[in-house]
């Protein structure tokens, strides 16, 4: 018998989370954010056979009380409680919770959340219990979510929960953000800490949400610890990797964090409906095979996307990566197909668009942040809290030396006083822009740039009300490292003028759209939805793994258990090692609840 390698790298233990249901939900018709496209990808991953290799997990839904260990009990109530029928009455006619058409309080909003939350902090628990090197949600990433408000299309923020739960055991994570938007919610969270960086690589100037700027860098304990990397249009593939590389090289060097999160919204891809990046689909997976290299405990997580077809194929891409398996590049046989023509090729190619990134611009970026982050001591050795036994609460990670009254105030100001200096910088303050028009001008401006409106008119009314003089009339509220909602203070300080009267513009615009659905849009989708079913429905059989336990969808994709999370599923070859994840270690405190009391939400069965 041959002896074991003494020096066999071992294969990575991946987990995957997944619920057939995320599906079935919808933001309403004409809403670009389509959770139908992780059912796309998962399909896309069964029929690449991607689910014989790692452990099929379907995660228990998060609790309301897993959910305010970031959010505040009131936001957390009323996610859990408003419907269509009643939002204009629980959000007191749209200034509080869903303002604007971004977020619309949808059928089964609730339950979603429960799902997307529920993954990444079943993903957290997973490393924790070091029964999982890597663990894959691409229902969560939705990194805009605030502490007491919904923002940019994300309600709960799954990634600020996930990190909670893996500080338990680690001392320091790091988290990464390549979806095209500032991934400002998670920063907003840590901006006063040193034991979570941030590092986010997004589209900056004239851009939703409007924050990070290269000089944002965290305070107070956390200062340094925040990194943005604020890009132009149409940037590609080789230099973005030559940003992406060294900057992360450079952090993992010096920082050396027990587990790092890497979001990876799809639509910094070429081609995607509302961004404006050029990556390739092995340009965007680069980041992730980059990070993988480092071997360190790694979930990874979804996020913005809205060319289906595109973030289908890259999630599918990228966990082929994750579990060292090379894919074809012509398409299995999968329940969408119809969506991958007429190609039905797995790449996502780039585009020929400009890129408006200089190489100077990029060398100069690449500089500064690489001097902040050398001002930083390497791997701060923050004092370890003693693990608590059942839930981490925030001041679990409160590390500020002193009690600052006002920490809401000043991070506010920082902010606001960095964005008011950025038109004038060399860095990033250059481009053309219509920052000076009025919120309508603007507004036009943006829907003739043919960007999702609510997206953009949002990014606009954000900056003007980062600039304004009323932020300093707010009253100081109680300290803490997660009570600097800085999206819900511009809300407040604007509630009266823009936002408010804006938020109303909006919903009559939404309302709108509501009242008068595409019926043949709809009925078309429906019909090829109906035919593709009855097509998988032949080849049911042929699939040894997969939809089995699953009565409502597409058989091929790959199904977890019914029973709950940790669960074996039927047919996987790891089955045995599933053991029961939701008894082990120190994850289980949401465990005291049973999901079915926060279950109850009605659901959507559109697509
Ligand atoms: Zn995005």
């Amino acid at each position: 018998m041959e002896p074991e390698p003494v020096y066999r790298t071992p294969r990575r233990r991946v987990a995957y989370y997944y619920d057939n249901d995320v599906g079935n939900f919808s933001y309403g018709l004409g809403h670009p954010m389509k959770p139908h496209r992780m059912r796309m990808a998962n399909n896309l991953i069964t029929n690449y056979g991607l689910h014989k290799k790692m452990d099929i997990l379907r995660p228990k839904r998060a609790t309301k009380e897993q959910m305010t260990r970031f959010h505040t009990d009131e936001y957390i109530e009323f996610l859990s409680k408003v419907t269509p029928e009643t939002v204009a009455e629980l959000t007191s006619d749209g200034t509080r919770f869903l303002i604007g058409e971004d977020c619309p309080a949808f059928d089964g909003l609730f339950e979603f959340c429960t799902i997307s939350a529920g993954g990444s902090l079943s993903a957290a628990t997973r490393l924790n219990s070091g029964e999982s090197d890597v663990a894959i949600n691409w229902g969560g990433g939705l990194h805009h979510a605030k502490k007491r408000e919904a923002s940019g299309f994300c309600y709960v923020n799954d990634i600020v929960l996930a990190i909670l739960e893996l500080l338990r055991t680690h001392l320091r994570v790091l988290y990464i953000d390549i979806d095209i938007h500032h991934g400002d919610g998670v920063e907003e969270a840590f901006y006063t800490t040193d034991r979570v960086m941030t590092a986010s690589f997004h589209k900056f100037g004239d851009f939703f949400p409007g924050t990070g700027d290269v000089r944002d860098i965290g305070m107070k304990r956390g200062k340094g610890y925040s990194v943005n990397v604020p890009l132009r249009d149409g940037i590609g593939s080789f230099e973005f990797g030559n940003l992406f590389r060294p900057i992360i090289q450079h952090i993992m060097d010096w920082y050396q964090p027990g587990a790092v999160v890497l979001q990876c919204g799809a639509d910094s891809l070429a081609g995607d409906k509302l961004g404006c990046f050029n990556l390739s689909m092995r340009g965007h997976a680069d980041c992730v095979a980059f990070l993988k290299s480092f071997n360190v405990p790694l979930i990874c997580l979804g996020g913005g996307g809205y060319t289906v077809r595109n973030v289908a194929r890259t999630w599918t891409y990228e966990t082929g990566l994750l579990l060292g398996e090379e894919l074809d590049e012509d398409l299995p046989y999968n329940d969408y197909m119809q969506y991958f023509g007429p190609e039905y090729k797995l790449d996502v190619p780039p585009t020929s668009m400009d890129n408006l990134n200089s190489r100077e611009y990029l060398e100069g970026l690449k500089s500064k942040i690489i001097d902040n982050l050398r001002q930083l001591p390497q791997a701060p050795s923050v004092q370890m809290q003693e693990t608590p036994r059942n839930s981490l609460n925030p001041a679990d990670v409160e590390l500020s030396d002193d009690e600052d009254s006002d920490l809401d105030e000043r991070i506010s100001r920082k902010l606001r006083d960095a964005h008011i200096q950025r038109y004038g910088d060399e860095l990033s303050g250059d481009e053309e822009s219509d920052h000076g028009m009025s919120d309508d001008e603007s507004f036009l401006a943006s829907s003739r740039r043919g960007s999702y409106s609510g997206l953009m008119a949002r990014d606009l009314s954000t900056r003007s009300a980062i600039t304004s003089t009323t932020l300093s009339t707010l009253p100081p509220k109680a300290p803490s490292p997660f009570d600097h909602d800085l999206g819900h203070k511009y809300m407040q300080t604007n509630g009266v003028g823009g936002a408010k009267g804006k938020g109303r513009a909006k919903r009559t615009f939404f309302a709108a759209r509501a009242a008068a659905p595409h019926w043949a849009e709809l009925q078309s989708h429906q019909q090829a939805h109906t035919a593709n079913m009855i097509a998988a429905a032949a080849s049911f059989a042929s699939h040894a793994n997969g939809g089995g336990l699953s009565g409502s969808h597409g058989p091929g994709d790959a199904s977890p258990s019914e029973f709950g999370e940790g669960t074996p599923v039927p047919g996987n070859h790891n089955s045995a090692a599933h053991l029961q994840q939701s008894g082990l270690g120190i994850g289980n405190g949401g465990g005291r609840h049973s999901h079915a009391a926060v279950n109850g939400s009605r659901r959507m069965t559109a697509f």
